[in-house]
């Protein structure tokens, strides 16, 4: 310690003898030894010459080797690489390819650490060969002036089992789902046909009763499709099992068409579905079928959510480098809670009282979407006064060139325009 104030003067009282000065020597050097022989990863002290000077308990427990036959000898040798043990050591046939023999070569070399290289290499140890799966650090230090690297090694083959077996799983998983959805699909097409038949009154006349408990049954059916088609859409997006099929596309002719088709709902509940777009939009380069499930769902959402009377816009304009596409109602707004898990599948937000069905899917679609176009979705919601959707959709660059020089047309016209006023 080297506070002044407490430190005290050394007379001969108080002065450490040699004896107990090495006796707390010891006792630090104990301390250390425990701590490095009871770290469960592999750790290696290496002098320039990949000899190891130095190996903790986890060696010995890795390699099944005793001390005699790991201090003094080369590393690669001792952790057992079973190139090394393919020919003979130093002249191994794969040892100039080896990634751990290279990584300490190099650590070596540059004097430069190597930080949580993770592989998987052979190793052939007292009575078994196996592919381990590690995780590496090389530290080069120095000690009493002279370089040394220590190299560590964890074995990571559980995890990465683990992290294989999920994956697996996973894929299965989503093979189940895709199987049981399309399987569902069938039936259900079937069940719509042949109550929509009844319905009809193909099959006899029905009074008003039947009429009712078959118009509920039919809504249902339709419901479980949706479900079943978003589960699927979902699905394919997560899976990575989907391309986007970019074709140039003109965004206004998209909304325009969606308009139409949205007003029958939006009219049906009496909202109003007001339209605004910028007409100076360029073609651009995106999925059209996937952008119009975008803003599809965008508008749903929107008059599902806006009581009777309310408003709902949908415009688009771009800044430089994106078309952006506005979805706005004046209906019920999110919670300032739930707001940063409304992209989250499944998540709904809980309206007490006034529930209001769907499958809580359609925003992890949109976002997925835009996310595959390298765009993004932002959201600005009060309750009791509305939402906002803002989807930024990146512009090809063709498309950036065409906007920049409409800009510049403008610009020379507005220009002349004044010119010829003077
Ligand atoms: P779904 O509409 O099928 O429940 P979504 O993923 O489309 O699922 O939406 C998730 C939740 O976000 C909805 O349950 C709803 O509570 C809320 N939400 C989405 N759009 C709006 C909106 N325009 N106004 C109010 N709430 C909305």
């Amino acid at each position: 310690m080297n506070d002044k104030s407490t430190m005290k003067p050394n007379t001969s009282d108080n002065a450490i003898s040699d004896q107990e000065l090495f006796e707390i020597l010891d006792r630090k050097q104990k301390n250390l030894e425990a701590i490095f022989d009871a770290t469960p990863v592999c750790m290696i002290l290496l002098d320039t010459h990949k000899t190891v000077a130095r190996a903790n308990c986890a060696v010995k427990k890795m390699t099944g080797k005793d001390y005699s036959e790991i201090i003094g000898r080369n590393v690669c040798e001792v952790i057992g690489c079973a190139d090394v043990q393919d020919g003979e050591y130093g002249r191994g046939l794969n040892c100039s390819l080896c990634p751990i023999n290279r990584a300490v070569s190099d650590a070596i070399d540059t004097q430069k650490p190597v930080h949580g290289v993770e592989l998987q290499h052979n190793f052939r140890f007292k009575y078994s060969e196996v592919a381990l799966w590690i995780s590496i650090n090389i530290i080069p230090t120095l000690i009493d002036n002279e370089l040394y690297v220590v190299f560590s090694i964890n074995d990571i083959t559980d995890r990465k089992q683990a992290e294989e077996k999920f994956k697996e799983m996973m894929e299965i998983k989503s093979q189940f789902i895709s199987t049981v959805s399309h399987e569902l699909r069938t039936p259900l097409a079937a069940m719509k046909e042949g109550v929509s038949i009844v319905l009809d009154g193909f099959a006899g006349e029905i009074n008003e009763d039947q009429r009712k408990f078959l118009n509920i049954a039919i809504r249902n059916v339709e419901r479980l499709g949706m479900l079943i088609n978003d589960v699927l859409d979902f699905q394919r997006l997560e899976s990575g099992r989907i391309n986007l099929d970019i074709q140039e596309n003109d965004i206004n002719q998209l909304v325009y068409e969606i308009h139409e088709t949205m007003s029958l709902a939006s009219n049906k509940k009496n909202v109003d579905l007001i339209m605004e777009t910028d007409g100076g939009i360029p073609r651009s380069d995106f999925d059209g079928h996937k952008i119009n499930q975008v803003i599809t769902n965008l508008l749903s959402n929107a008059i599902k959510f806006t009581p009777d009377n309310g408003r709902v816009f949908i415009r688009t304009r771009t800044d430089d480098q994106n078309i952006i596409i506005e979805v706005e109602d004046t209906g019920m707004g999110i919670p300032k809670e739930d707001l940063p898990r409304i992209f989250e599948r499944f998540y709904r937000v809980k309206r007490p009282g006034k529930e209001i069905k769907g499958t809580g899917l359609g925003l992890a679609i949109v976002n997925k979407i835009i996310l595959m176009h390298h765009g993004k979705v932002e959201i600005e919601s009060e309750v009791d006064h509305g939402t906002k959707f803002r989807v930024f959709l990146p512009m090809s660059d063709n498309a950036v060139i065409a906007k920049s020089s409409t800009a510049v047309d403008n610009v020379l016209e507005d220009k002349l325009i004044k010119k010829a006023d003077q």
